[in-house]
């Protein structure tokens, strides 16, 4: 939960650091800083350069190479050579010089050298990023949720839909934080208990987003019917006739006319994402379990959880416990870990290709 927040904080605070530092460090030549030219396009102390630009400055004395560092994005160069090394493209540029205040950009350098850092933002900044996800196991403590049984006489066994989504719950949320160590990765609950409906959809809500970043939402529950031959796995999202009041008239800053407007874009974006994910989520069902269960596909409902998500949400329903077979096979760990392998690979596929294909302006 932390590791964005630190890494937020972190940049900031030691360029600061950096250029302190320098400043420090540079203070004994402010005599020099005179003769420096300040006219548009004259040369440009490192130093100065690095500190409005935002970047952390460092010098290898062994190399004599000097890198300028902004977000991840690295320019490195060495006084006197044409080559900087623009991320991993080498560029040929006026050279810098060795000044009595720290190395000395030429002008037309610094210029090319802060469109480049630019460009890079801007490209970040249109990228989307999936920065976080929030695991529902459904019901809980005084909620079962769907009651099943097996088996009979002795033999009879009872399972508890609510169990079911735990287990399965925590074995999507361990096989994500390893392979995303860098990403939020919540549940919404741990063990046997029971957070409200509200509860659970404000936990999502409230995680902190950048413009570009986005949560998204997946509950998990088991089935149950009437009809004790229903079978099957389907996944839910919510139906696209229905308009979310996402924008919230009153809300300050937002203008009346408009906020119904942005809550239809925004409605109809997290329904395109959001069929999105519950086909990549049934796919892989198919894939694990489609020999044993009936794939019931993807459906389009109005569950309060999913409603109120304000993000690509889903609903997994991963069998129904009213069906004996079923049950018995729900009951079956190994069974239960290809259903957890599907979720945890839908929402792989899903990130690959929401990062990869959706948002990059960049050529
Ligand atoms: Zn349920």
């Amino acid at each position: 939960m932390s590791s964005l927040a630190k890494r937020r904080g972190g940049r900031p605070d030691s360029a600061l650091l950096v250029c302190l530092t320098l400043a420090a460090a540079f203070a004994g030549t402010r005599a020099a800083d005179a003769q420096v030219p300040s006219a548009a396009g004259a040369p440009v102390r490192v130093a100065d350069f690095a500190s409005e630009l935002g970047a952390v400055l460092s010098l290898d004395p062994l190399l004599g190479t000097v890198s300028l560092t902004r977000d991840g994005d690295r320019a490195a160069f060495k006084p006197g050579s044409p080559w900087h090394l623009l991320g991993d493209r080498p560029v040929r540029l006026t050279p810098s010089s060795s000044g009595p205040g720290g190395p000395l950009l030429d002008g037309t350098t610094a210029a090319y050298l802060s469109a480049w850092f630019e460009e890079r933002s801007t490209e970040r900044l249109s990228r989307f990023r999936v920065a976080a996800v929030l695991i529902d196991p459904g019901h809980g403590g005084k909620d079962p949720g769907a009651v099943g049984e097996y088996g009979s006489g002795k033999d009879k066994r009872k399972i508890l839909e609510k169990d079911l989504a735990l287990a399965t719950a925590l074995q999507v949320r361990d096989a994500l934080v390893e392979r995303f160590p860098d990403r939020r990765i919540m549940l919404s609950r741990e063990a046997d208990t029971y957070p409200s409906l509200e509860e659970r959809v404000e936990m999502a809500n409230a995680v902190e987003l950048r413009p570009n970043e986005a949560i998204i939402y997946v509950s998990i529950h088991a089935n149950a019917s009437f009809n004790r031959n229903a079978s099957g796995f389907e996944v839910w999202y919510l139906n696209p006739d229905y308009r979310r009041t996402l924008v919230e008239s009153g809300t300050p800053g937002v203008d009346d006319e408009i906020a119904p407007i942005v809550n239809v874009m925004m409605e109809e974006e997290y329904t395109t994402e959001s069929v999105l994910l519950a086909r990549s989520i049934v796919e892989r069902l198919e894939r694990n379990i489609g020999a044993s269960s009936r794939n019931r596909g993807i459906r389009a409902e109005e569950w309060f959880v999913v409603r109120n998500a304000r993000m690509p949400s889903v609903l997994v329903e991963m069998g129904f416990v009213t069906n004996e077979a079923e049950a018995r096979l729900l009951a079956d760990p190994a069974h239960l870990r290809s259903i957890s392998d599907a979720v945890y690979n839908g929402i792989v596929d899903f990130i690959d290709y929401f990062e990869n294909r959706k948002g990059t302006s960049a050529p």
